[in-house]
């Protein structure tokens, strides 16, 4: 029979790294929660573009950000990025991602080196067949030298092809050779872990690896990752790698990475995320914050709780007090999370008619019901469980936000209601009208 309970998410055990910039301090694995991380879209050699969207990433909740640092220009550039950063007391630590030349630019550009907080290496673009041992050896000693943590990122696309070509020579002289799909999980995995131990073996500390196995379809990366969890103890960086634009790229990420999460694995979270034309960078922070959030995992904003709405509801007014809300919330989160610890967790129902809306209301720790169609013109709030006040009038939203903040002060900081002036919430001058 299956269970009803509800059983607690035992995350599989990792070391914890440490990836800091100053006095701040981001950890991955362990007991931390699950981290999220964005890369910028920028040229980073556009040092201003690169801070600006960086800054944008962080204040969206992205907690470490990647930049590309593919030649000269760029590494040139890591320092003045991170300047700007500090001066705008953004600080957030950078993640310097490596092809090819890596171990050029970091020894190049010693400032680049210290500017960054963690180097992202994938073993697969390293260098040549006689070149490869040497350069990763390089960026590993460079790592340790400047005290940074590093990301061995494997991804499908650019996997070691000599690895690929021995394994797949022992392979055929296998009695039940393993089929190809088979063959390349193994290859992947092999690449991260067998790097990583070279990492440790030249000298860099376990708790300073982070591992991560990219492949762009759903099935494979929830085998690649259910494979690479049991083969160590580093951390893991989960993404759904090449995911795709608009709905596509958030139901596939949303699907492989849930499925994972759901069986403890994974550290950290990248929602790789193409933009629509003109679009924000941000989406794939919010997303990837949506997911943990949704999952029980974390919570960073409060939380709209808003019905499909159907042929009860006539008009948009209820899609867009929904809408506004989440937004609204979302937006008063820098300065909330910090005046109102616990905020975060804060349920707010936004419901379309009298069917559910009560109900869902009262589960909430706000919420409000609309009228439906053929319903009276009136909006019930309830505020913890308990039916408080009843909305009227052209200005429900606004007062419903009011409402609100009110009892965010209250709860969270134990402060009374604002005094409005423009909308006072007294009975004989404001179309609320308490029941
Ligand atoms: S709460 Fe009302 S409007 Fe919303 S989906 Fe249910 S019946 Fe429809």
């Amino acid at each position: 029979m299956v269970s009803l309970n509800n059983v607690p998410l035992q995350r599989c055990p990792t070391e914890q790294v440490k990836i800091s910039w100053g006095e701040h301090v981001v950890r991955v694995g362990g007991a931390s929660p699950v981290v999220v991380q964005s890369m910028t879209n920028t040229d980073t050699a556009d040092g201003l573009a690169t801070a600006m969207q960086i800054k944008e990433l962080y204040l969206a909740g992205s907690e470490l950000v990647r930049i590309t640092v593919n030649n000269e220009a760029a590494a040139k550039e890591v320092p003045y990025i991170r300047d700007q950063l500090d001066k705008m007391r953004i600080p957030v630590p950078l993640v310097g991602d490596f092809h090819y030349n890596g171990h050029l630019l970091l020894q190049q550009f010693p400032d680049c080196a210290q500017a960054l907080s963690k180097y992202r290496i994938n073993p697969g673009n390293v260098g040549s067949a006689r070149s490869r041992d040497e350069n990763f050896a390089s960026m590993i000693e460079l790592a340790i030298r400047y005290n940074k943590a590093v990301r061995i990122g494997v991804n499908w696309g650019s996997l070691d092809q000599i690895l690929l070509a021995r394994m797949m020579d022992e392979n055929a002289t296998r009695a039940e050779p393993l089929p190809p799909e088979q063959l390349m999980y193994q290859a992947l995995t092999e690449s991260a872990v067998s790097s990583a131990d070279k990492a440790v073996g030249l000298g860099l500390g376990a708790n300073r690896i982070v591992l991560s196995c990219k492949v762009s379809q759903v099935q494979d990366l929830i085998a690649v990752y259910r494979v690479l969890a049991t083969r160590s103890r580093y951390p893991l960086h989960l993404g759904l790698t090449e995911a795709g634009m608009g709905t596509k790229g958030i139901v596939s990420s949303t699907a492989a990475l849930a499925v994972l999460l759901q069986e403890g694995i994974g550290d950290t979270i990248r929602v790789s995320l193409t933009p629509e034309p003109g679009g924000g960078r941000t989406r794939e922070v919010v997303v990837a914050q949506e997911i943990l959030q949704s999952m029980g995992l974390r919570a960073f904003t409060p939380q709209v709780i808003a019905c499909p709405g159907c042929g009860r509801t006539t008009s948009t007014v209820f899609q867009e007090l929904a809408s506004d809300i989440q937004s609204w919330l979302r937006e008063q989160m820098p300065v909330w999370k910090n005046t109102y610890p616990g905020v975060e967790a804060l349920k707010v129902a936004v419901m379309g008619c009298v069917v559910n809306g009560p109900g869902e209301s009262k589960h909430a720790d706000i919420g409000i019901s609309l009228p439906g169609t053929g319903e009276a013109p009136s909006a019930p709030v309830f505020l913890d469980g308990q039916r408080a006040i009843t909305l009227k009038g052209p200005a429900i939203a606004q007062e419903f936000k009011t409402l609100v903040n009110d009892y965010v002060r209250k709860r969270y900081a134990g402060l009374p209601p604002v005094q409005h002036e423009a909308q006072p919430f007294t009975p004989q001058t404001n179309p609320v009208s308490p029941e």
